[in-house]
């Protein structure tokens, strides 16, 4: 039995002094320091904040298949270093894409040895899967996603209204949650581009209305099967009123945003610079406001990262060619930085980063009662951080394999100082080496 205590643990939905004991990596109970058992060993963090560690739903690792993109070993480093404890990993861009219950199977045999926090998988629908929907959620994966649109790579094809109509049914018999990135191109005429750096096109290239499109079909659809829909990334706040109806009448949806649609701003986005560009695009400040707004009224659920990165040559730095830069942005070491940097500018509590960013998403993949927050019978996994140290964000501190970062030299609030999963220690700020065995495990 050991604890950890500081003046700042986050129980209950506020900031108490206080002591966690865990044990087995399970917390038992959270108490005053001086009431501690005798055989109880304490570190104490003194003014620290002691928090759940992060749930992020949303990464994009690629391995097997694409692992100079990313990998298992250097995405949970960073994700330790950023204080995400639980990762699910999306089911592309590795090869094979997760659609299929051998491909599952593949995928868990990279994981050994090369996991720094919990991983779980989401699993795919694609045209044609539909007969590998159950045996997937024989093995534990409870979330599918689909794509409304091109994901960028041919072994993961759109779903069209027909293969939804196919999926939807067997999701919804066993309690799984639909996916789906909502952009749906209903314009009749290709886009005409005139100049392949400017932001500004790129951005009229993916309007709202595809968004809004896409998620006005996926709530009918929804309704049609009684499936539960989750709307990843969103980032046209035109979206919100329809999603907030659609609740109202009783359909399940959820929705996520990211830190990107929420601290970046096509306002100031410099034309050419390919670490910007993600699908659905960032839009303007307008927009930003409106979605930071839906996630203090409840519309929008949760905050991800979407890490989604790929290597440099392929974000067509050098050619400041937006249209063939790969779409997608890293961030995952940085989110909780990010987020919080925004909340203590505008006054707003931690609580508000538990709830967004641990408590909320663990539902989505149902872990909401053993991951996400701290309370007695929960996985002891906490983030160890200083909400007043600031930190600019450089290329030479990224532990993701990629070093390349949107938020480049951004100076943010919020130092993460250790990260504990299922008790142990597996980040320290202040002796990084990863040389000790990963200690994550497959969800
Ligand atoms: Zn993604």
């Amino acid at each position: 039995m050991r604890a950890i205590s500081s003046k700042n643990v986050f129980f209950k939905g506020q900031l108490i002094e206080a002591a966690v004991i865990f044990d087995k990596g399970i917390i038992i109970d959270v108490v005053e320091k001086n009431t501690l058992p005798s055989d109880c060993t304490c570190q104490d963090y003194a003014e620290l904040i002691i928090m759940p560690g992060l749930v992020d739903t949303h990464v994009h690792i690629n391995e097997p298949g694409r692992t100079d993109w990313e990998g298992f070993n250097t995405a949970t480093q960073a994700a330790a270093a950023g204080g995400i404890t639980t990762v699910i990993d999306m089911p592309l861009n590795c090869i094979p894409v997760t659609t299929t219950i051998d491909a599952v199977e593949a995928k868990k045999s990279c994981l050994k040895d090369q996991i720094w926090v919990d991983i779980g998988f989401h699993g795919g629908v694609i045209p044609g899967n539909e007969n590998q929907l159950e045996p997937m959620m024989a093995a534990g994966i409870n979330s599918f996603k689909a794509f409304m649109i091109d994901s960028g790579v041919e072994e993961f094809p759109a779903s069209d209204t027909n293969t939804l109509d196919k999926a939807m049914p067997i999701l919804a018999s066993g309690d799984a949650t639909l996916l789906v990135h909502a952009e749906l191109d209903t314009c009749n005429e290709e886009f005409k581009v005139q100049d392949k750096k400017s932001y500004q096109e790129f951005l009229a290239s993916r309007p709202d209305s595809w968004e809004v499109n896409a998620i006005e079909e996926i709530i009918r659809l929804s309704e049609k099967h009684s499936c539960k829909v989750h709307i990843v990334h969103l980032s046209s706040a035109k979206a919100l009123d329809l999603i907030k109806s659609a609740r109202n009448k009783g359909i399940k949806i959820t929705a996520e945003t990211c830190p990107h649609y929420l601290t970046l701003s096509s306002d100031t986005i410099p034309d050419g610079d390919g670490r910007y560009k993600c699908c659905p695009p960032i839009r303007n400040n307008d927009n930003q406001e409106s979605l930071w707004q839906a996630l203090s009224d409840g519309t929008i659920d949760f905050i991800v990262s979407d890490h989604s990165p790929c290597t440099p040559a392929l974000k067509k730095l050098e050619e400041q060619n937006l249209w063939e830069a790969w779409g997608g942005i890293s961030s995952l070491q940085f989110g909780l930085s990010l987020i919080w940097n925004q909340l203590k500018l505008n006054n707003l509590s931690i609580s508000h980063l538990v709830k967004w960013m641990c408590e909320r998403p663990a539902f989505l993949v149902g872990l909401e009662s053993s991951k996400g927050k701290i309370q007695a019978g929960y996985q002891a996994d906490f983030v160890i951080w200083d909400p007043e140290a600031k930190h600019t964000i450089d290329k030479n501190d990224i532990l993701y394999k990629n070093k390349i970062s949107a938020y480049e030299q951004h100076t943010v609030f919020g130092v993460v100082e250790q990260t504990i999963l299922n008790g142990e220690i597996v980040y320290n700020k202040n002796t990084i080496n990863f040389t000790k065995s990963p200690k994550g495990k497959y969800l």
